[in-house]
């Protein structure tokens, strides 16, 4: 894409009220707009990222063997008067029509999606049930401070299943556990699963996916030595003491949740009186679970802890492009813009997905908005980088960078459809 035909510029003002980092880091990139507090646009930029972490998600998902489904926002109340959740959850959106109906907006589907499963599973055969959406969330959050790791509308994938029995869901969970792991791993994220009990739903066992980050909203204790790790809150254990796993001494630190697994047990079987029919012709109930992934928090979270001083500073794997190709020339019709050019459409061709800056702004204006921006990897265009023999590319992350032939500038992006 040129770069002057997209619409959205660096900032160097945004709203004074913005106190999080990374929506400060993304609004300036022009990678969100912030409506309100807690509520956020997803600028073109913004949305390739966000396809990317979603594109992630998905295919792992997918290879658990879970299929996807898109769930409706707007729900009845009577569905969630049925669990009694519309009393007790203090961040579920509430709306009243002009016919006096009520409805609720969806935080979470678990009174959606077991409905679903009643209609369309009625024997052990039907099972296990395997479903998930990766879609918009809406809660009355009290703090949205932190960003869009905080929204009071978010992304999130959301999965439910059912399972026969504790053991077929056992087998399914610990899969699912390893599987979260690969996902914050391809994103570039390293994440330590903690143990909890499973809250408000159940005593059964729960696991929830920390990223250590000083805008994090949970205290944690951990091993630097292994992936040992335990939420402040249920634990006796402080700093200092030896790790359970004999790991070395535990360490304390803040950490945002990027997603969880829980056990939720028979609570939702019980509450929508669902059961099936197991191979004896008895009825039974199964072990339902559900599984989270925020998926705009992940974005939040890669925007604080991967970023300097200059600006935000993409894994590969979900940044808006692969390459930001840089022309140092104003003069459209000299050999310098054209060799840009030629290069740009080249690599367009490959595949490759290249932001070029085209705009006819300085050198230095240049420089600093792809500092901002954070593309991995840069090329520059100039007449300097062509008499020393070619394109000088630079690692976001490097001090410095290295001329390279055209030659092999366009051959180390081969094969690569990014
Ligand atoms: P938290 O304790 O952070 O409020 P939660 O326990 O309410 O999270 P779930 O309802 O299980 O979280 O949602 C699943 C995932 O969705 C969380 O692990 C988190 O990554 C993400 N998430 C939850 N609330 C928000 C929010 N307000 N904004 C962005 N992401 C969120
Ligand atoms: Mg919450």
């Amino acid at each position: 894409m040129k770069q002057s035909q997209l619409f959205t510029k660096t900032l160097k003002d945004i709203s004074a009220d913005e106190t999080s980092k990374n929506a400060q880091l993304l609004m300036r990139a022009g990678f969100v707009h912030k409506t309100m507090a807690g509520s956020y646009t997803f600028l073109p930029l913004g949305l390739r990222v966000l396809t990317k972490i979603e594109d992630i998600v998905r295919t792992k998902m997918n290879e658990l063997g879970a299929q996807e489904m898109t769930m409706s926002m707007l729900h009845p109340s009577e569905l969630w008067k049925i669990t009694g959740a519309w009393d007790q959850v203090d961040v579920l959106f509430k709306i009243k029509s002009r016919t006096e109906r009520e409805y609720a907006i969806g935080q979470s589907e678990e009174e959606v999606v077991t409905p679903i499963i009643k209609e369309y599973v009625r024997s052990y055969k039907d099972l296990p049930f395997i479903g998930y959406q990766i879609h918009w969330k809406f809660r009355d959050e009290l703090r949205a401070k932190a960003g869009i790791m905080r929204g009071r509308e978010f992304l999130m994938k959301d999965m439910y299943t059912i399972h026969e029995n504790q053991d077929a869901f056992d087998a399914f969970y610990k899969e699912a556990k390893e599987k979260y792991l690969q996902v914050y791993k391809e994103i570039g994220l390293v994440a330590k699963a903690t143990e909890a009990s499973g809250g408000s739903f159940s005593k059964k066992i729960s696991y929830e996916f920390m990223v250590l980050t000083s805008a994090g909203e949970d205290d944690i204790l951990y091993s630097e030595a292994s992936d040992y790790c335990i939420n402040s809150e249920i634990t006796k254990l402080k700093e200092g003491d030896d790790a359970p796993d004999g790991s070395g001494k535990l360490k304390s630190g803040k950490a945002s949740e990027v997603g969880n697994v829980f056990d939720l047990g028979t609570r939702y079987q019980d509450a929508f009186d669902f059961s099936f029919l197991d191979k004896n012709g008895e009825k039974q109930k199964g072990v339902m679970g559900c599984y989270g992934i925020g998926v705009t928090r992940i974005m939040g979270v890669i925007a604080e802890t991967m970023s300097d001083e200059k600006g935000l500073v993409w894994p590969a794997s979900v940044a808006p492009f692969a390459l930001h190709l840089l022309v140092l020339s104003k003069d459209k019709e000299g050999d310098t813009y054209k060799k840009a050019e030629e290069l740009y459409k080249k690599l367009t061709d490959q595949g490759v997905e290249v932001l070029f800056d085209d705009r006819d702004i300085s050198a230095g204006e240049k420089f600093a908005d792809s500092d901002l921006i954070g593309i991995p990897m840069r090329a520059v265009v100039s007449d300097k980088s062509l008499l020393a023999g070619g394109v000088e590319l630079k690692e976001r992350k490097a001090e410095k960078g290295d001329v390279v032939s055209v030659q092999s500038f366009l051959k180390s992006f081969e094969g690569d459809c990014k």
